[in-house]
């Protein structure tokens, strides 16, 4: 069994690193250092970290930590949450004794010597929490830190227990982790509240967003319209689900446009979408996915693939 091999590696190792993707959200966030938290609680004498750069809108949750890169001879990498080597957050990763993967977006690149991949999982965080409990008869700890971290990766990857990744089993997990002490609420203002700039612009998308008869949207944001309602491109996740109440929606796509690069984020309620993303360098979830194209034009044929996608799904 592939977490038995996580379990033996994780226990043979005195220093284990733990990375994640770039920009990280609250189950990269959740899973690194969620497992961090196991590890060390479990582990006193060894020395665990969770390392990538600082995401101020995540601070709540965690804070990095800063190693040199000694740290990595002889040490176990585990990566979390990560479909494709390039988008691991410090490119370190490969400097370390032995490497494993844990993650539940579809296998795209298959780096490591150990790979746990289940897209079946709600969120990466569940797999940690599985995890756990294959090794908890085994002197593995779970504390009330590592319960909070691990719940608001499943939170947030599941839009609150909404998506259809939801599983019996993720709610199995969130009843067992909500009987740790942490305060949910602060944690749930933590992860959704949202400043004003952001909701003016949540407005501005809602009042001049339009919809194919094949039930696809797009909107884009550019440059100017960011520095105009003072949003950061990092900070547009909090805009894409705008979108998904909005009765005849079948696909959607956010364009943000950043210093050298547009970003690509695809939603959907049906239409699959990480194959479109896939056609321009980037990958996802079949329902929630991601990419960069460098100009506009590139963006109309992401449209226009996303219209495609639409009209076929209807038929
Ligand atoms: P996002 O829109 O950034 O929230 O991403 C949605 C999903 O697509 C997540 O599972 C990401 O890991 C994945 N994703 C986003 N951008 C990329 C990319 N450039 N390459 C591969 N996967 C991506």
């Amino acid at each position: 069994m592939i977490p038995d091999k996580i379990i033996s590696a994780i226990k043979k190792y005195d220093t284990i690193i733990i990375h994640r993707h770039v920009r990280p959200d609250p189950d990269a966030y959740g899973s690194q250092v969620g497992l961090k938290e196991i590890i060390s609680d479990s582990f006193p004498h060894k020395k665990v970290f969770a390392v990538g750069e600082e995401e101020p809108s995540l601070n709540f949750l965690a804070k990095m930590d800063d190693i040199e890169d000694e740290m990595y001879h002889h040490a176990l990498v585990i990566v979390c949450d990560t479909a494709n080597a390039a988008r691991i957050c410090d490119q370190r990763y490969n400097l370390g004794a032995d490497l494993i993967k844990i993650d539940h977006h579809p296998n795209v690149d298959k780096y490591g010597e150990i790979m746990w991949v289940d897209t079946s999982a709600s969120s990466t965080c569940e797999l940690i929490y599985d995890l756990y409990l294959y090794a908890k008869d085994d002197g593995f700890q779970l504390n009330d830190r590592a319960a909070m971290l691990i719940y608001a990766g499943i939170v947030g990857d599941t839009g609150r227990f909404l998506f259809p990744s939801t599983s019996k089993k993720t709610f199995q997990h969130a009843a067992e982790l909500v009987t740790y002490d942490f305060d949910r609420s602060r944690l749930y203002e933590g992860i959704y509240n949202i400043q004003d700039n952001i909701a003016r612009l949540r407005g501005y998308i809602l009042q001049h967003f339009e919809l194919s008869e094949s039930g696809m949207s797009s909107i884009r944001l550019t440059r100017e319209e960011l520095e105009e309602f003072n949003v950061d491109p990092a900070d547009s996740g909090q805009l894409i689900g705008v979108l998904g109440d909005i009765e005849g929606i079948q696909a959607w796509v956010f364009f943000i446009e950043e210093d050298d690069q547009i970003r690509v984020r695809l939603r959907s309620k049906g239409p699959v979408v990480n194959d479109i993303a896939a056609k321009y360098n980037g990958g996802g979830h079949p329902m929630a996915a991601g990419a960069s194209v460098k100009t506009w034009e590139e963006a109309d044929n992401v449209v226009d693939d996303l219209q495609e996608a639409c009209i076929a799904y209807s038929n």
